[in-house]
């Protein structure tokens, strides 16, 4: 067994989920929506499945899908992405597998801010490369660029960008962005950016495409997911895209990896990123859900931190005078008041990650928010 994983436990997301089902918690830990999927989006996959082909589509994806992919990009983001430079994968995470492994030498050092999704760094490792974690913290998880700056070496190959920010919910500003873009062309770095959460954003807050920053089109390997645009977490749709050569070689990685995708819900993807009413209504319904269990935990008096985007709310356990460390937090809350959170340390390796902020997906409906922030208010 490859020693990154010999002494390897459960992801927290798995950890959390599991226990959560043991013991019958309300389960606010791992991000996905509950109650109906978009009714569209489950007719165009069933008429797909009676109606098109169940075989291997092309291994890169559904052509229909690609295109589909070009066009929202150009549209929603200006991004000059051709059918052929989009490459559907089974989810982000095997995307983010393919963009390490076809990037990352053994030896090369890659940034990685933290919080950060814990498959980034284990991948990196078994592609023999060497995390270096630069640190975000909260309340307002801003990039700290003298940070990033003094982390490069000449080593340093590529850098992680996960915008906007799971679990805070941030989104990188222009400036950021700029800075961030300064440093890939001054050091020659390729940076690998997901952004799974391109279409969850509140309160009009705009988010724009490193690949989209000058500079950065010929550096950037852009992630995204239907999974999370749609709310269909389970369906393990998700895509790379990246300009020319760098789409060709994550081609190749991603033939070998999964080869391709399930075909019904390629098509049915590439008919919901057309369907504007639909994902304006997603949003509506997730931006109602969003106040609900914000307004529930204020009253269960937890000081909850701004976001603008994700499933996510995160609460501040010192500001609000709960005297407990967010793993233990997590912990008492599943097993002793029935409901399951994310303890945000999880997300950080190594010195320096904060021990007060849990993260709560609200995705849920009114009725199961509404218990868990009664279960909280009477056991906190
Ligand atoms: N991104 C999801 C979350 O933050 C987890 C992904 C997973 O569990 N594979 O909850």
């Amino acid at each position: 067994i490859h020693p990154v994983y010999a002494a390897m436990g459960s992801t927290v997301f798995e950890r959390m989920s599991a226990l959560a089902r043991e013991r019958g918690a309300i389960n606010l830990g791992q991000g996905f929506p509950e109650g109906p999927a978009p009714a569209p989006l489950i007719e165009a996959a069933s008429r797909a499945l009676r109606e098109k082909s169940n075989q291997y589509p092309p291994s890169g994806g559904l052509p229909e899908l690609r295109a589909a992919l070009s066009r929202f990009y150009r549209e929603r983001q200006g991004l000059d992405l051709s059918a052929a430079e989009v490459i559907v994968t089974s989810g982000a995470t095997e995307a983010i597998a393919a963009a390490v492994l076809a990037l990352v030498h053994p030896g090369d050092e890659v940034i990685l801010f933290q919080p950060a999704y814990d498959a980034y760094a284990p991948l990196v490792r078994r592609a023999g490369g060497v995390p270096v974690s630069v640190t975000l913290q909260p309340p307002h998880f801003r990039y700290p660029m003298e940070a990033v700056r003094a982390a490069i070496t000449p080593r340093t190959r590529v850098l992680f960008l996960n915008d906007p920010l799971n679990p805070s919910g941030t989104v990188a500003s222009p400036q950021e962005l700029a800075a961030i873009a300064r440093l890939c062309i001054a050091h020659d770095l390729v940076a690998i950016c997901d952004e799974v959460w391109e279409g969850v954003r509140f309160d009009g807050a705009p988010h724009r495409s490193l690949m989209g920053v000058e500079g950065m089109a010929g550096r950037t390997v852009k992630i995204g997911s239907a999974g999370k645009i749609f709310g269909l977490t389970g369906w393990k749709v998700g895509w790379l895209a990246a300009h020319g050569d760098l789409a060709v070689a994550l081609g190749r990685v991603h033939q070998f990896l999964t080869f391709t995708t399930a075909v019904p819900l390629q098509w049915a993807v590439a008919e919901g990123l057309g369907m504007d009413a639909v994902l304006r209504e997603l949003t509506t319904g997730w931006a109602a859900s969003r106040a609900r269990l914000r307004s529930g935990l204020e009253e269960a008096g937890f000081v909850v931190l701004p976001n603008a985007a994700t499933w996510f709310l995160c609460a501040d356990l010192s500001a609000s005078g709960v005297p407990l460390a967010d793993a233990e937090f997590s912990e008492r809350a599943l097993l002793e008041a029935g409901v399951a959170t994310l303890p945000v340390s999880a997300l950080y390796e190594g010195e320096g990650a904060p021990t007060h902020i849990v993260r709560l997906c609200f995705t849920k409906p009114d009725t199961v928010l509404d218990a868990a922030m009664e279960r909280l208010a009477r056991w906190r």
